[in-house]
């Protein structure tokens, strides 16, 4: 253990020069000192420790330090840990590509390997743009979504993120102004009912002409507001997309890789994308990498006219040690029951925020997959709930109206158990509306 000291003095340092997702420099939030993770827990410098909720934000589906993956990383890294994706190539990078092409829905079989997710959505929005291009109709060079949407934080990807809960409104004077479906009300559970999409319908209809793609998260949207939707508008979607030509992008960072109960979320409408976002969890959580699949009309067609390549090819591209890591959890995600796994986390989170749902201050309780909600009437304190979280031994945290679980899907009965249990106590002693 560290002494108070030199956690002080590693906490001042942190908080006079380190900028944190989304903080202030000078009025900082607090932040805690990570000694060590393992399993499902994060262990402080204090030696207190938290039951991890977060997942580090969808990405440590296998829990922290697992050996496998730890191993992987060690032998990789003693055998190259780099080398430019220009002109080269290593086992690490294909072996990844085949399982992406096996694993991801039919027809994706053209990858790109990039360093985040953001990044990926900038190479998926500049490929429907290429490839829009290469049929001769530059005029195809907008783009429409739906409302809630989150899709990362670099230019383009802000311009198709919800403009009030997508955190980045102080930018529209710069961004691009596409066009926003409103967000799909028919929750995944609910009954269908075809006039949730006539929005959309609409608006691929008048405006199809200048079009390129319709980029969305496939039935959860994330950071844009926690929201499960209904299987059949994905469906929908798709066939609009085929039936006024524009692709179909689906932005799967968040959801890839089992986290909605389905190993894809485009799966829970049968359907595939033109071009298929991955990140977070593909490395199990361990290092940044992303990846964008895309059919291979679409590789073929950007292909087939000047400037004949596709415009993008970042340094550290398919770098060994991220790739390599990526098929060791893929792997060993897919010799575990993850559907077992993840579908007793779903009626576990079903059953431990039940209570939360008679509660005054909240407003919808919801669960999809190893995801569970809880949305309050008012927004929380930060700050002061991380606190109660902490107090409580757990790592959750909220943003907005939103109190969320999404444990990495090794946790315990038990362990779920004491999550749910905070989420319940520390909701019930926010202010009542
Ligand atoms: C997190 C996220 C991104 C951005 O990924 P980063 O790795 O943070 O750049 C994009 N889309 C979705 C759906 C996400 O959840």
């Amino acid at each position: 253990m560290e002494s108070r000291q030199e956690i002080r003095s590693l906490l001042d340092f942190d908080r006079d020069h380190l900028w944190h997702p989304y903080t202030s420099i000078t009025n900082p939030l607090p932040v805690l000192p990570v000694a060590s993770a393992s399993g499902v827990r994060i262990t402080l410098m204090d030696g207190r420790e938290l039951i991890d909720g977060m997942a580090s934000w969808w990405s440590v589906i296998h829990g922290y330090g697992h050996p496998r993956l730890v191993a992987a990383l060690q032998e990789q890294a003693a055998v190259l840990s780099h080398v430019m994706f220009g002109g080269l190539t290593h086992r690490p990078a294909v072996e990844l590509g085949r399982r992406l092409v096996a694993l991801a829905p039919e027809g994706l079989e053209r990858v790109f390997l990039c360093d985040s997710g953001s990044v990926a959505v900038e190479v998926a929005m500049k490929m429907a743009l290429q490839f829009q291009h290469a049929l001769g109709r530059p005029e195809k060079c907008r783009f429409a979504t739906i409302r809630s949407g989150y899709h990362g934080d670099t230019f383009h990807a802000m311009s198709v993120c919800d403009p009030v809960t997508g955190m980045h409104h102080l930018f529209s004077g710069v961004l691009p102004r596409y066009h926003f479906a409103p967000r799909p009300e028919c929750g995944f559970h609910d009954p269908w009912d075809d006039d949730d999409v006539q929005p959309l319908r609409q608006l691929i209809a008048t405006h199809h002409n200048e079009l390129c793609a319709l980029i969305l998260e496939p039935i959860v949207q994330g950071a844009g507001g926690m929201r499960f939707y209904h299987p059949d508008y994905l469906k929908e979607a798709r066939r609009l997309c085929d039936e006024y030509d524009l692709l179909l992008i689906a932005d799967e960072i968040a959801t890839g890789f089992g986290r909605s109960g389905a190993l894809f979320a485009c799966n829970h409408a049968d359907i595939s994308p033109d071009i298929l976002c991955l990140g977070k969890a593909l490395t199990g959580g361990c290092l940044s990498l992303a990846a964008v699949l895309a059919t291979d009309r679409v590789g073929r067609t950007i292909s087939s006219t000047a400037p004949g390549v596709f415009m993008h090819g970042p340094t550290f591209m398919g770098n060994p040690l991220a790739c390599r890591v990526a098929v060791e959890s893929i792997d060993l995600l897919l010799a575990a029951n993850w559907q077992a796994a993840v579908s007793s986390i779903e009626q576990g989170l079903q059953e431990g925020l039940a209570p939360c749902r008679v509660l005054p201050q909240v407003a919808d309780v919801r669960v999809l997959g190893a995801i569970g909600v809880v949305e309050l009437r008012q927004p929380v304190d930060g700050a002061a709930i991380q606190r109660r979280f902490v107090a409580r031994g757990v790592w959750v945290r909220p943003f907005g109206r939103l109190v969320y679980l999404m444990p990495p899907y090794c946790i315990d009965r038990e362990d779920l158990i004491t999550l749910c249990c905070a989420v319940v106590a520390t909701v019930a002693e926010e202010a009542r509306e």
